[in-house]
């Protein structure tokens, strides 16, 4: 067998992410590799920061990306902030509330859960009650953009709920930098971390965080030794630090780097609120021609996230089938249910450069046309009119 280049099918990414790459961002990755203590690459790592402060809306210096996926943020959360013996609130309601909990269990935390629904947002009332009940509980984990289904969580009340009872937060927000409001200093929230491919557009492999000194203050102060040499901040920071003293740390994945600028300068461009609704705009466009197909959400409409649209496959069809025509007919990707929602629902994603009229269209066409091809009867024609409406009032 003869080896040649790896030139992939290009594809159409509607699923819980990768989403589609912008070609600026593509081309920032072939430029140059550089040195990683150069100074033309140290001056770029101040914009990156200064544009990721503007993502996450905050002025928390110690604003960076993790050089790995958004999970590696959510390790470099837990390995800092949990110390063996801790007590940590851990609301789950999806696949990643619950692997918070084992992050926790990990770091030598206790973990108690508050337990939601699959589709349902976190309740504040239970977190409420179950920090009643855990007066020693001093952190609060939890997903603001839970793509494993599509809801919403309320990040400002749970946060506020958390410091009422002297709690730090850890907040996931993978799924909803980019792509509806993330507001850390507004929340107050106390470390969040988040990924790249999916609202900003980029490749992955980098977690984008954020930690408030009441965070910062609790790595300092640690009794005991971050178990992970990699994610220990107080090491990190030598690195991506303010100090002028840069010094080695890891090697810097240098070109991924130079994606996160592109793709960062690409949402100040836009500008982040105009982001915000261009996701909302796209959102209802493809719920209206979806809810013409018969497909229903499975989130109630105030708990939706517009960049993952959650719906129950129709009963009669086959799950797999229609997954695998669209990606071999049309070279379109729509993700499958994760956990228990496997087999019940498909998750279409409307994510940064994915976040498309033309790809709400095409999505609608296609899920329609291979709908119909097994056996649905789906009124296409209305579906794409109503779809259409909807992006001419918007
Ligand atoms: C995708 C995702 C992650 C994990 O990110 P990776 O880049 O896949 O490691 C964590 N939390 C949420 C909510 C996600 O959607």
């Amino acid at each position: 067998m003869t080896i040649r280049s790896f030139h992939p099918q290009v594809r159409t990414l509607m699923g819980p992410g990768p989403a589609d790459v912008h070609p600026r961002i593509l081309e920032a990755l072939s430029r140059p590799t550089i040195g990683h203590l150069d100074p033309q690459f140290v001056a770029m790592m101040e914009e990156l920061k200064e544009l990721l402060r503007y993502a996450f809306r905050t002025q928390n210096p110690l604003t960076m990306p993790v050089s790995a996926p958004g999970s590696a943020g959510m390790e470099t959360c837990f390995a800092n902030l949990v110390e063996p013996g801790d007590k940590v609130i851990v609301c789950i309601n999806g696949v990643f509330g619950g692997r918070m909990k084992e992050n926790v269990a990990r770091t030598g935390g206790t973990a108690v859960v508050v337990s939601d629904p699959w589709g349902r947002a976190v309740d504040p009332q239970k977190l409420e009650d179950t920090l009643k009940a855990h007066p020693d509980a001093r952190l609060v984990a939890f997903v603001h953009a839970e793509t494993s289904t599509g809801a919403r969580s309320d990040a400002k009340t749970l946060i506020e709920i958390a410091h009422a009872h002297d709690c730090l937060t850890i907040v996931d927000t993978v799924t909803s930098l980019g792509g509806c409001p993330v507001e850390v200093d507004a929340w107050e929230a106390d470390a969040v971390y988040a990924g790249t491919q999916k609202c900003l557009s980029c490749t992955p492999g980098l977690a984008p965080i954020s930690f408030h000194e009441r965070a910062l203050e609790k790595v300092r102060n640690r009794k005991t030794k971050i178990q992970s040499w990699f994610l220990d901040l107080n090491l990190v920071m030598s690195y991506w630090g303010s100090n002028q003293q840069r010094s080695y740390h890891h090697t810097a994945p240098i070109n991924a780097l130079y994606g996160l600028h592109e793709a960062l300068l690409l949402l100040q461009e836009e500008g982040i609120e105009q982001a915000w609704a261009r996701h909302e705009r796209n959102h209802l466009a493809l719920r209206a021609g979806l809810e013409v197909m018969g497909l229903s959400f499975i989130v109630p409409e105030s708990e939706r996230l517009p960049q993952m649209n959650t719906v129950s496959i129709p009963e009669g069809i086959e799950d797999a089938a229609v997954r695998s025509r669209l990606l071999h007919q049309y070279n379109l990707e729509i993700g499958a249910g994760l956990g228990e929602l496997a087999g019940k629902v498909w998750r279409i994603g409307l994510m940064g450069y994915s976040s498309r009229p033309e790809n709400v269209l095409f999505c609608i066409s296609a899920l329609g046309s291979v709908l119909n091809d097994l056996g649905a009867k789906v009124d296409l024609n209305e579906a794409l009119a109503q779809a259409h409406a909807a992006l001419g009032q918007a």
